[in-house]
Order: structure tokens, then C-alpha cells, then sequence
């Protein structure tokens, strides 16, 4: 897929400037005789910068908006934002064709709606995961419970008893997955030692991407 540069500003300057706005949309400053062949070219060269460019913006736009819950509007799940369409054929809410249904008669309590849907989301993925991680690694554990936590990802309690915050399914699974992790070794370490560092990084080598990523993006606790 080619990527859309929506406007493209030549002035005299020297260097081309490829910058990625508030919205999300490339704009490209460039000298005045730059071909726009070669602008093209330079994008597609770009390509992958440019999109991760663009969806950390569209991310973090939907996380820092209030939620209006009218049609068009970004939600988030497993990290992708989702638009939500107020349907008056549905009789639940759903995830189809790349949108989130909400039926009409259940605008009136839709946060609420909503929220129940992220936390069965939220149930069936981070059971799987957690059975999956459980699985790699040998470690055993006592049960997987989904909380309203607005304070933290996730925590491990005695014996083995694993917490997660519902809010985590907005997440990519990369991360929901380092979560998953996190709370595991705990079983086997139950304070941040270094040799519980140790085993995190032995199932997950790249958890410090993932754990910045929650760090950025904390404000994803508060969101609905
Ligand atoms: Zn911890």
C-alpha cells in the first residue's frame, strides 16, 4: 500500500522534511525544483516510519479523548483503534467488519456497555495468553481474575492467584503478553530481584520495549 502524503510545501529550503502532523497526516516540505517523482519515491523508502509515525498519533489521540460515543469515534483493541457504528440491527455489542457496534438501544448506558464488552475481551485473550505463557515456561498457576484496577496492569497474588485490569485488551497483544509475563515470574520471584529480571527477559527479550509502551501510554488506565 502506498502511503498518502497530504499536502507537499516547496519553499527554499534545501533538505526535504517529511513530517507526520497533530492528525496524523504527511506532510512533506521540500526545495522549490524538488520533482514530485522523487518526493513519491523518498515516501515509499520511508514507508515504515511513516506508518509507525502515524499510528502512535492516532493511539494516543484516542486515548486522551473523552468518550463521546457517537459514530465515526476511535476505540481501541489489542492495540488497532476501531470505529464505532451505533446500529439498529444489533442486539449486542460486537466487533464486525472492522467496527464496533453499539445496537441504538443501548446508547443511553453505552460506556457501560462498552466497558462490559472490553472486560469479556479482556477475559477470554489474557486466559489464553496466560495458559499459553503458563505452558512455555512450565510455571503453575491458581487462577486468572479481570479487574476494574484503574491503577495497575496487573498483580500477582499468594499462591499464584494472577489480576489483570480489563483495560489492558486496549493494548497490543505484544504487550498484553509482557503483562502476562510479568505477573508469571512472579510466581517463582515475588520481588523485582535481578534474578526475577533475569527469568522476564528469558521468556520475553525485547519486555523493555513493551513495558515503555505501557509507560507512554498509562493514561490508557483512565480511558471510559
Ligand atoms: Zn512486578
Amino acid at each position: 500500500m502506498s502511503i498518502e502524503i497530504h499536502e507537499i510545501i516547496r519553499s527554499k529550503r534545501k533538505t526535504i522534511a517529511l513530517v507526520v502532523t497533530a492528525d496524523a497526516k504527511l506532510v512533506v516540505r521540500a526545495p522549490l525544483n524538488t520533482p514530485t517523482d522523487y518526493i513519491k519515491s523518498l515516501v515509499q523508502k520511508k514507508k515504515k516510519w511513516i506508518t509507525e509515525k502515524q499510528q502512535a498519533i492516532v493511539l494516543r489521540n484516542e486515548i486522551h479523548k473523552e468518550k463521546q460515543f457517537v459514530n465515526g469515534e476511535g476505540f481501541l483493541y489489542l492495540g488497532d483503534s476501531y470505529k464505532l457504528e451505533i446500529s439498529k440491527d444489533e442486539q449486542q455489542v460486537i466487533l464486525k467488519h472492522g467496527r464496533l457496534i453499539l445496537p441504538e438501544t443501548e446508547l443511553r448506558t453505552a460506556g457501560e456497555k462498552i466497558r462490559r464488552w472490553y472486560k469479556n475481551e479482556a477475559k477470554r485473550v489474557i486466559q489464553e495468553r496466560v495458559k499459553y505463557y503458563s505452558q512455555l515456561t512450565g510455571i503453575k498457576y491458581k487462577s486468572v481474575k479481570i479487574t476494574d484496577a484503574k491503577r495497575r496492569w496487573g498483580s500477582c497474588g499468594p499462591k499464584g492467584s494472577l489480576n489483570f485490569t480489563w483495560r489492558l485488551v486496549m493494548a497490543p497483544l505484544r504487550v498484553i503478553d509482557y503483562v502476562v509475563v510479568h505477573e508469571l515470574a512472579h510466581i517463582e520471584f515475588a520481588d523485582h530481584s535481578k534474578e526475577y529480571w533475569v527469568r522476564v527477559r528469558t521468556i520475553m527479550p525485547d519486555f523493555e520495549k513493551q513495558r515503555k509502551w505501557l509507560e507512554e501510554n498509562q493514561k490508557l488506565l483512565d480511558v471510559i
